[in-house]
């Protein structure tokens, strides 16, 4: 196994995680993905840059997130369970550390326009919030089935001053509108940065998007400290869409003797049931038909509905560094009402799937009297009328906080 210290440092040559990652993009793409890696390792190093993006993230974002033990839940269960709000960040979620940060970068370029794609939304409003701060202007690609699905945010994108298009080829979902705004940008590299979501696309962005999530690991390790009298937690957990959240979190936490656990989604998880393959500008694992077409990903919540996973993942996955999981759709709603119910927070769906997970392996593949970190990527706002038309079918919760 490649020592720890290794791992999740710098891709090798061209963005390679073993072998995973790479750039895999038309000719015309890649000087601009070259003076991306190029502006991002000048700006990353460079104290004012750091300055004015911790600032931002502070004033603006909230930051840092606290961490917060759940004793309630954490006895029922009997483990200790602490929290790393995520939820707490401006705009609900941990998207934000990235788009600012993102954001900054293209005004140090010298670009005027960022475009961006969005499934369910919530990256979309993310970087229309960033563009409406920076005073840039913003376009943000979308499937025509998820526009009709998610109508609210698409007001919320346009009252932030982002123009939002349709994506109507394909099947008209994410991965069409992650094509789509390849091709604008390819079109406008000389005004235009790409904000891509998660850590997935051509290198540098995996490796852009963990560094600029890394804060999240980076504040959890050293809260955790003062949590835990010194310690680290046992087990560190993250839900998995892309997995941007789960690689800034699992940064953190890489060269401790922790279990890094990654939840997908039981109807997205790319890395159980995908094969290795070439998309979107990377070689990840993808949920894949014999003809080697991308199938969609579904689940309850559209945050995790990607077909495939970052690169990177796939490779901490291959050399065991990490693991990774799925859980249901069932266990997920189970684990959204407990939560709410013993600890007052109502969290995303696509955190309740780690919770989800916690609570099926507390007592069993985690010991009894574990420290779990779970990273609650965001709250559950956006969820609560999609659980309130579910909850009509749902028996209620045992003591145990288990289905009966
Ligand atoms: C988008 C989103 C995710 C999934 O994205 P990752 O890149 O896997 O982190 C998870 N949780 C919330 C709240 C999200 O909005």
């Amino acid at each position: 196994m490649t020592a720890a210290f290794e791992v999740m440092r710098e891709p090798a040559e061209r963005g390679r995680f073993g072998d995973y990652g790479g750039r895999f993009v038309p000719e015309s793409l890649v000087s601009a993905c070259e003076e991306l890696d190029r502006s991002f390792h000048k700006a990353w190093g460079d104290p004012h840059f750091r300055a004015r993006l911790d600032s931002l993230l502070r004033y603006y974002g909230g930051r840092p997130t606290p961490v917060w033990e759940c004793a309630r839940l954490g006895d029922q269960l009997g483990i200790r369970l602490l929290l790393k709000r995520e939820d707490l960040n401006h705009t609900g979620s941990h998207k934000l550390n990235n788009v600012i940060g993102q954001a900054l970068l293209a005004e140090q370029m010298g670009k005027t326009r960022l475009v961006a794609e969005t499934g369910a939304g919530q990256h979309g409003v993310a970087t229309a919030t960033a563009a409406a701060l920076f005073g840039m202007e913003c376009m943000v690609y979308m499937g025509a089935v998820d526009v009709e699905r998610q109508e609210l945010n698409v007001f919320r994108m346009r009252l932030l001053g982002a123009e939002v298009t349709a994506v109507e080829s394909g099947s008209r979902t994410l991965k069409d509108a992650i094509n789509e705004a390849l091709r604008d940008w390819v079109a406008t590299a000389a005004t235009t940065h790409y904000c891509i979501g998660s850590v997935m696309g051509p290198h540098p962005y995996p490796f852009i998007v963990r560094e600029l999530q890394r804060i999240v690991g980076e504040e959890a390790r050293s809260q955790c400290r003062e949590v835990l009298a010194g310690g680290d937690p046992d087990v560190v957990v993250c839900c998995v869409g892309g997995g941007s959240n789960a690689a800034g979190t699992f940064a953190g936490f890489v060269d401790t003797g922790a279990r890094l656990v990654g939840v997908e989604a039981a109807g997205g998880a790319a890395m159980h049931n995908g094969v290795p393959g070439v998309v979107h500008g990377m070689r990840s694992m993808f949920l894949q038909d014999e003809d080697g077409q991308i199938l969609e990903a579904e689940s309850i919540s559209a945050g995790l509905d990607y077909p495939g996973i970052g690169p990177e993942h796939a490779h901490l996955g291959k050399i065991g560094r990490a693991e990774y999981v799925d859980a249901s759709d069932d266990e997920v709603l189970a684990a959204f009402r407990l939560l709410a119910e013993t600890e007052g927070i109502i969290p995303a769906l696509e955190p309740a799937h780690a919770l989800a997970w916690v609570v099926r392996e507390a007592g069993r593949s985690i010991p009894k009297g574990s420290a779990v970190l779970l990273t609650l990527s965001g709250r559950g706002d956006k969820d609560v009328a999609l659980v309130m038309s579910r909850s009509a079918r749902q028996p209620e919760l045992d003591s145990e906080g288990r289905r009966p």
